[in-house]
């Protein structure tokens, strides 16, 4: 499926970016604006057939006026090469590949990242933390990612692996997580935490207004939140529950990394200050003595094409079109 959004000025340079995730693969056409031209959506590939079939067909829409070819992927994603090092669940077949040996780049030059980082290039370009140079930011969806820029640099570590903020550990004894550590902020604030909590609540009988639906299908976390602002005993002790822990750890983060500003990102952000609102001042109160002023806390401004953009951006930047 495409959508065409925009025009291009003749000679303007233009990129194509890829978001390869869990529930969806994207790709638009990008100006160095952070303007999406044309838009490409597509379901969760599960071949690097399938991966290539969908980027061609927004190769051939960009008609050999694109400079580059950048691509967001889940897992732990080698820059330097495009190697995907570390990728389980659904997306598994891309552990092991190059990416810019899956698609057929037709010469173009290739830039990968992981998509946290992409989403948050795509904020530091254009979005929330525009011209910011130290940011962390966090994507709140079916699992938690997380992406850290320091002085102008993403952290990528030795191995690539670095900003993977969903996997900090904030209860050791805590439930086991799809990285193999116990605990960690991903198994208390994602979506998969929270629809499982609210389950297993219903499961154990708990008043509650929710149920399954007659597939068997869990109530969905956007309903949960709508059902904790609507009086919903369970879902109010879920929602709360996994905002103190989300909060714990935002505090850990700002501790860790000073930033400018700190990015919630992702589906779940999606519920805006509602969200933030609860532990706003308990953040601030935790943080103020080590770091001497409140840190705001904003929303993702490119939410849905966020980490497409991003990934455009990663090709502006290699080629010293943009910078930050
Ligand atoms: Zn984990």
């Amino acid at each position: 499926m495409s959508e065409k959004l925009g025009s291009t000025d003749s000679g303007e340079p233009l990129a194509i970016g890829v978001d390869i995730g869990g529930t969806a693969i994207k790709a638009a056409i990008v100006n160095t604006r952070g303007d999406l031209i044309e838009t490409f959506h597509g379901p969760s590939p599960r071949s690097t057939a399938a991966v290539r079939e969908f980027v061609d067909l927004a190769l051939k829409r960009a008609d050999h006026n694109a400079c580059g070819i950048g691509i967001g992927c889940k897992g732990v994603i080698d820059a330097a090469s495009s190697r995907v090092k570390s990728l389980p669940g659904d997306l598994h077949f891309l552990e092991g590949q190059l990416l810019s040996d899956v698609i057929a780049a037709n010469g173009l030059p290739v830039c990968a990242d992981n998509d946290a980082r992409t989403a948050l290039v795509a904020e530091v370009l254009w979005g929330a933390a525009r011209g910011r140079r130290n940011v962390v930011m966090l994507t709140l969806g079916t699992g938690v990612g997380g992406a850290v820029l320091v002085d102008g640099s993403l952290l990528r570590g030795a191995g690539g692996a670095a900003g993977h903020l969903g996997h900090v550990t904030l209860d050791p004894k805590g439930e086991l997580c799809i990285c193999g550590n116990y605990g960690c902020l991903e198994t208390h604030f994602s979506s998969r935490a929270i629809e499982s909590a609210y389950w297993a609540h219903l499961h154990r009988a708990a008043p509650a207004r929710l149920c399954v639906d007659s597939k068997g299908q869990v109530p969905d976390t956007a309903s949960i939140f709508r059902a904790a602002s609507e009086g919903d005993e369970c879902a109010r002790y879920v929602v709360d529950r996994a905002l103190v822990h989300l909060g714990a750890a935002l505090v850990s983060f700002l501790h860790a990394f000073d930033p400018e500003v700190f990015i919630l990102g992702g589906n779940i952000a999606a519920a805006g200050p509602a969200l933030i609102a609860p532990i706003q001042e308990q953040i601030a109160r935790r943080t103020k003595i080590l770091l001497g002023r409140e840190v705001p806390i904003v929303f993702q401004k490119t939410v849905g094409y966020g980490g497409v953009a991003g990934a455009a951006g990663l090709v502006f930047l290699a080629q010293r079109l943009l910078a930050i």
